[in-house]
C-alpha cells in the first residue's frame, strides 16, 4: 500500500507482536505479526515499513508479506479494501514515484524493460536507463541547448550592439555539437531494437537440407520437429535463443517447395514473406546434392538480405562447396555445418556477430534508446535543430531563431516527462502490469 492512510489501514488489520506506535517506527524496518479480521487471524505476516520520502513512492508505504497462497493473499487484498484502500491501477506506483518526482518519465519507462526483459543484455540496458543514465545526457544536451538560448537572449536584451558574425557562427557550432549527439541517439536506438526485439532470422531451404536439425542444434532441445519425410514442418515455429546475450528470434517456416497446390503454395510464399521481413536470412542446403531449382530460387531470396548460406551435412560425402559459382554470387558469408553431428554451429554465431556487430554494442559506454517514443522524439528534435539552423542561415532575427530553439527543448522534455501531457502518461503506465 502506498499513500497517506496506507498505516491507519494497516492499523486496523495488523497486530505486531511488539505493538509500537507508527510515529516511533522507523522507516525501512519490518515487523512481525498477525493479520486479523473481526479478532480472527488470517495469516502470520511481516511488514515492512517505508516513510515518506524514503519509498519508492515517496509516500508512507507498507509491503505485506505473507505465506502467500491464493486464498490467504485475495483475502488480505480484500480486507486493505475493505478498510479504505483502492485497488492500484496498472503501473500505479512507477506513476506516482514519477508524479512525486522521484524519477522521471524516461526511468518510469525503462521500469516496464526491466519487468519484460527477455535477455540479460536487455535487463541491464533496463536498469541502466533506471539509474537515470540516459536522463544525464538529455539533460545535458538539454544544458548545451540552454547555453545557446543565453547567447541569443543576451544579444536580444542588448538591441545596440549588432549581432556580429562571431555570435552567429558560436550558436551555429553549438547547434551542430548538438545535432551530433542527438543523432548518436538516434542511432543506438538500431542496437537497442537489437536488444529488446532480437534480431529476427528466417531459416529457408527446401525440404530435407536440414532446417529443423539446424533449429534444433542452436536450440539445444527437441523442441522442433525433425523427420525425414517432407512437410511436417509446414506450420511456422518460433524460437528464441540467446547468443552472447542477445536474443536471436529464429522462425523456421514450412520451406520452398514446388508449388503442387494450394496449400504447398502458401509454404512457398509465407518463406518468401518471412525471408522478406527478417533482419537475417539463413539459407541452407544439403552438400551432397547438386543444386536443384528450388535450391536457385532460395538462392535468391537470400541475395537481396543480409544473410548466410549454409552448407549441410559436410559429415557425408559432398558435391557441392563454398566455390560453387551460384553460391559465391549469392554471398560472401558461407558456412559449412553438420546439423546433426553439431559442427560449425560456432562459426555461425560467431558470423552472426559479426554481420550485426554484437561485439561492438557495448552497454556500459554508450546510452542506448529502446523505445519508441523517445526515438520519435529525438529525431523531431533532430528536425528541429536543422530547421534552427536554416532559420539562422535565412537570417531571420534573433527572436525568431529563439522560437525554434525553445522547440527543441520541448522535444527533449517530453522525453523525460517535464512537458508531457496526462493522456501520454496514462498511456505509458497502461502498459504495465497490474500494481508494478
Ligand atoms: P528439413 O526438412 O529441412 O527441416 O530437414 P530435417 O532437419 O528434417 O533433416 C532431413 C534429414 O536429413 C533428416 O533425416 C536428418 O537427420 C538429416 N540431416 C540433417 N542434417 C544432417 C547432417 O548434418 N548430416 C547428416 N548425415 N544428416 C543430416
Amino acid at each position: 500500500m502506498s499513500g497517506e492512510k496506507c498505516f491507519e489501514i494497516l492499523d486496523k488489520i495488523f497486530v505486531p507482536k511488539n505493538k509500537q506506535k507508527i510515529e516511533d517506527i522507523k522507516g525501512y524496518k519490518i515487523k512481525y505479526g498477525k493479520i486479523v479480521d473481526n479478532g480472527q487471524i488470517v495469516d502470520e505476516v511481516l511488514v515492512s515499513y517505508f516513510k515518506t520520502p524514503k519509498s519508492y513512492t515517496t509516500e508512507n508505504m507498507c509491503e505485506i508479506n505473507s505465506h502467500g497462497g491464493n486464498f490467504i493473499v485475495r483475502k488480505i487484498l480484500e480486507l486493505c479494501l475493505k478498510n479504505g484502500a483502492d485497488l492500484a491501477e496498472p503501473g500505479e506506483f512507477t506513476k506516482r514515484a514519477f508524479l512525486n518526482g522521484r524519477i522521471d518519465l524516461l526511468q518510469a519507462e525503462s521500469v516496464i524493460d526491466v519487468i519484460n526483459a527477455k535477455s540479460e543484455r536487455e535487463a541491464k540496458t533496463g536498469i541502466k536507463q533506471l539509474e537515470g543514465f540516459l536522463s544525464k545526457e538529455i539533460s545535458d544536451i538539454k544544458k548545451d541547448i540552454m547555453d545557446v538560448m543565453v547567447n541569443i537572449e543576451v544579444a536580444i536584451d542588448y538591441p545596440e550592439y549588432d549581432v556580429d558574425d562571431v555570435t552567429i557562427s558560436q550558436i551555429t557550432d553549438m547547434l551542430d555539437k548538438i545535432e551530433n549527439k542527438l543523432l548518436k541517439l538516434e542511432k543506438s536506438f538500431d542496437n537497442g531494437k537489437i536488444i529488446k526485439e532480437g534480431i529476427k532470422t528466417a531459416i529457408i531451404g527446401k525440404p530435407n537440407v536440414g532446417k529443423s536439425s539446424l533449429l534444433n542444434a542452436i536450440l539445444k532441445e527437441d523442441r522442433a520437429i525433425v523427420t525425414e519425410y517432407e512437410g511436417t514442418t509446414r506450420d511456422t515455429i518460433e524460437e528464441f535463443v540467446n547468443i552472447n546475450g542477445i536474443p536471436l528470434k529464429l522462425v523456421d517456416t514450412a520451406g520452398i517447395r514446388n508449388a503442387k497446390d494450394e496449400v504447398e503454395k502458401i509454404g512457398i510464399n509465407k518463406s518468401r514473406d518471412i525471408a522478406n521481413e527478417a533482419d537475417l536470412v539463413i539459407a541452407i542446403f544439403d552438400s551432397t546434392k547438386e543444386l536443384t531449382k528450388e535450391d536457385l530460387e532460395i538462392l535468391n531470396i537470400a541475395k537481396n538480405k543480409k544473410s548466410i548460406i549454409i552448407l549441410n551435412k559436410i559429415d557425408l560425402e559432398t558435391k557441392i562447396d563454398e566455390n560453387n559459382e551460384k553460391i559465391k554470387q549469392t554471398s560472401d558469408n558461407i558456412i559449412k555445418i553438420s546439423a546433426l553431428n553439431n559442427i560449425g554451429i560456432e562459426k555461425l554465431y560467431e558470423k552472426i556477430s559479426e554481420l550485426f556487430n554484437l561485439n561492438e554494442i557495448n552497454l556500459d559506454s554508450e546510452s542506448i534508446i529502446t523505445n519508441i517514443r523517445h526515438k520519435n522524439l529525438i529525431s523531431k528534435s533532430i528536425e528541429d535543430v536543422k530547421k534552427t539552423k536554416e532559420t539562422i542561415n535565412n537570417k531571420m532575427p534573433l527572436d525568431i531563431i529563439a522560437i525554434f530553439i525553445k522547440d527543441i527543448l520541448s522535444d527533449l522534455s517530453n522525453i523525460t516527462g517535464e512537458e508531457v501531457s496526462e493522456d501520454i502518461i496514462n498511456e505509458i503506465f497502461s502498459k504495465f502490469c497490474l500494481g508494478k
